[in-house]
């Protein structure tokens, strides 16, 4: 141990520092005094992460919300015993008594616990692992019995784990893999669907936004929105290919009586001229009106047929005409049918996000995890500032550009457990589950700041578009509805207040 008193190893920490040439940062001077005052160098108390990660810890309980103080509180004083008891009593674990009578340091009890938790351990994490291989199961089964008898000794669960961590470390990899390739032929699919049908606009605006709903990262939500998708789609496609079926049997059902029509008429035109012909020879030879009368009698008798003929052809004509219309109406009505089956659909085609049915099928949903779990659920509607102005300079075309760009970038700047529905013309509304009115509002600021970093490209000109927003945190026994209607007052305020903001409701 050194000899100097503290203020001389503080005048010759300030000399080193210059010296060495160091910043003069805290810990630079931390570890010369040390090194001075010869006092052994400890590590850095690291206050920032400890920080970081007791602001990351949620506070929804009043248990939480004492329990994160009590951290943040040993964190400021770098009491690392305070750190520890504030964490063990934040997660609610029962912290280890030291007046218990089972020694606290005690092998078989800490062994079985700890081996107890290891199987757990294992068991949670046997459905991510797959079922497919079965040697790998059958070492699981293994394991867990071995880990859950007392009479295993350690040495041999000690050999059992570390061959089973080998061979988990590759089934991880291969359902890492399968779920990579799943992905890729998803994506091959639902590209194909869409160069297959190039000819359906609506068809092909689906299938872009699946391919962005399938884009990793993915979570249940996602998977779920990609199946509905799917559905739509599929249901869309099968209605279409009826519809063309049908007509092109029609069509041709058609022309193949116009074809047995024209050859009838080739022929009794055929016949007509012959006799006429046959006709003229005869008057030639004819040598008393006598011999002309039945030759006359031939050519009226030839000429009502073929007059008759004509009408009939006439007649048979008009009604092939009829029927080709009455046809023309049927798919008339047919797309008229699909539009409407379009809108019964969850999706909005133009933007992908969902539609209103859409939405209130997500909220349904949402609503049901908030009773089961407690979260809180924000809802924010937003709003585009002066779309009007812009589709009036700019034309509709690019209004519509403007709108999509809007869900791109709000679709990115989610998380995936967000969702983004198409609440009116240029109104959109984001469901942000587990998330506290402040976050949501965060959230919908984090979106603007987006949107003047992805300024929207109409030809080369740039475009800002900005929107406003109001975000309600649903209250307790609130409806879905009452509370965007809540979050839509607090966006009106929003445009009174100068456009281009969020408030809360
Ligand atoms: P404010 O800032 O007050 O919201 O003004 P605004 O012009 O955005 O709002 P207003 O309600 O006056 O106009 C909305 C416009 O959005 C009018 C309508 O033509 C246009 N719009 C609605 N749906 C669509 C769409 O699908 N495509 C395009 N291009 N325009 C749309
Ligand atoms: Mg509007
Ligand atoms: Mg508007």
């Amino acid at each position: 141990m050194s000899e100097k008193k503290p203020f001389e190893v503080a005048r010759e920490t300030l000399k080193q520092l210059t010296t060495r040439k160091l910043a003069p940062t805290p810990l630079n001077y931390q570890n010369i005094y040390n090194e001075i005052a010869g006092i052994p160098q400890v590590p850095q108390f690291p206050m920032d992460t400890l920080r970081d990660i007791a602001k990351a810890l949620p506070t929804k309980t009043p248990g939480q919300q004492k329990h994160r103080g009590l951290l943040e509180y040993a964190i400021d004083r770098m009491n690392w015993e305070g750190v520890k008891t504030a964490l063990v009593a934040y997660g609610g674990f029962v912290p280890a008594s030291t007046s218990d009578a089972q020694p606290s340091g005690s092998a078989p009890a800490l062994t079985a616990e700890f081996m107890g938790q290891i199987g757990r351990l294992i068991e949670y994490a046997l459905p991510a692992l797959g079922t497919d291989d079965e040697r790998f199961r059958e070492q699981t089964t293994g394991l867990l019995k071995a880990l859950k008898d007392p009479a295993s000794d350690v040495a041999t669960l000690k050999l059992m784990l570390v061959n089973y961590s080998h061979r988990l470390s590759f089934a991880a990899k291969d359902q890492a893999e399968i779920k990579t390739v799943l992905l890729k032929l998803l994506h091959l699919v639902f590209e194909n669907i869409g160069e297959l049908s190039l000819e359906e606009q609506w068809l092909k605006g689906q299938m872009d936004a699946l391919m962005t709903a399938s884009a990793p990262p993915l979570s249940l939500r996602r998977l779920d929105d990609v199946e509905r998708r799917l559905k739509d789609v599929i249901f869309k496609q099968k209605e279409a290919k009826e519809r063309t079926v049908a007509a092109q049997n029609e069509m041709r059902e058609m022309l193949a009586s116009f074809i047995d029509r024209l050859s009838e008429m080739t022929q009794s035109t055929g016949t007509f001229q012959t006799k006429l012909e046959e006709s003229a020879r005869l008057i030639e030879q004819a040598k008393s009106m006598k011999d002309i009368a039945p030759v006359l009698k031939d050519i009226v008798g030839a000429t009502r047929h073929m007059a008759s003929d004509s009408q009939t052809a006439r007649d048979e004509l008009s009604a092939m005409r009829e029927r080709a219309s009455r046809t023309e109406e049927e798919l008339t009505k047919l797309h008229q049918e699909l539009d409407r089956v379009s809108s019964e659909a969850r999706h909005d085609p133009l933007t992908g996000a969902l539609n209103r049915k859409g939405l209130d099928e997500a909220i349904d949903r949402e609503l049901s995890t908030v009773r089961r779990k407690e979260t809180p659920l924000c809802m924010a509607l937003l709003d585009i500032d002066n779309f009007k102005k812009l589709n009036d300079a700019m034309g509709h075309a690019t209004g519509d550009s403007a709108l999509n760009h809007l869900a791109t970038v709000a679709r990115e700047s989610m998380r995936p457990q967000d969702t983004l529905a198409r609440f009116g013309g240029e109104e959109f509304v984001i469901l942000l589950p587990d998330t506290p009115l402040d976050r949501g509002i965060e959230a919908m600021t984090r979106l603007q700041r987006e949107l003047t970093k992805r300024f929207f490209l109409a030809g080369n000109e740039k475009i800002l578009i900005t929107f406003s927003a109001g975000v309600a945190q649903l209250a307790e026994g609130e409806s879905g509805m009452d509370a965007i209607r809540r979050a839509d007052q607090a966006m009106y305020l929003a445009k009174r207040a100068g456009k281009n903001r969020v408030l809360g409701a």
